[in-house]
């Protein structure tokens, strides 16, 4: 089984270079029963946890990476107060980890599969 806590710790190493800072942000799995009730729901964060689906454990190691990207994203602006929108999550991911966020046959992030650019039928709320 793919050790998805440290693709996850690498990734977040990653955007630490970047900035050259610490980038407070912690990984679990969130086992709520019905936490993830659609196929493509992986992960979600409180700004500083994220969260995600025991799926996570039998994910391929491009889909992790991508997952964590986008929600590293999310954490970053969300800790600086700055809203922001699902695109922006990936725009960011662009710059700080250098390669576009794809979503795959299943419209879910992925660094190797899929094409860029989030799926207009996916949800974009401004948060
Ligand atoms: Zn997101």
């Amino acid at each position: 089984m793919l050790n998805w806590i440290e693709v996850c710790n690498e990734e977040l190493a990653q955007a630490e270079r970047y900035f050259k800072r610490p980038i407070y942000c912690q990984f679990a799995l969130d086992k709520t029963q019905g936490k993830f009730p659609k196929k493509r729901d992986f992960a979600y964060t409180d700004g500083h946890t994220i969260f995600f689906s025991p799926k996570i454990e039998r994910a391929k190691e491009s889909r992790v990476r991508g997952l964590v990207r986008h929600e590293i994203c999310h954490v970053l602006f969300m800790q600086e107060g700055t809203p922001h929108s699902e695109t922006d999550a990936d725009l960011l991911a662009l710059i700080v980890f250098g390669e576009p966020i794809l979503y795959d046959k299943d419209l879910i992030q992925n660094t190797e599969e899929g094409r860029a650019g989030r799926p207009t039928s996916l949800p974009n709320p401004f948060s």
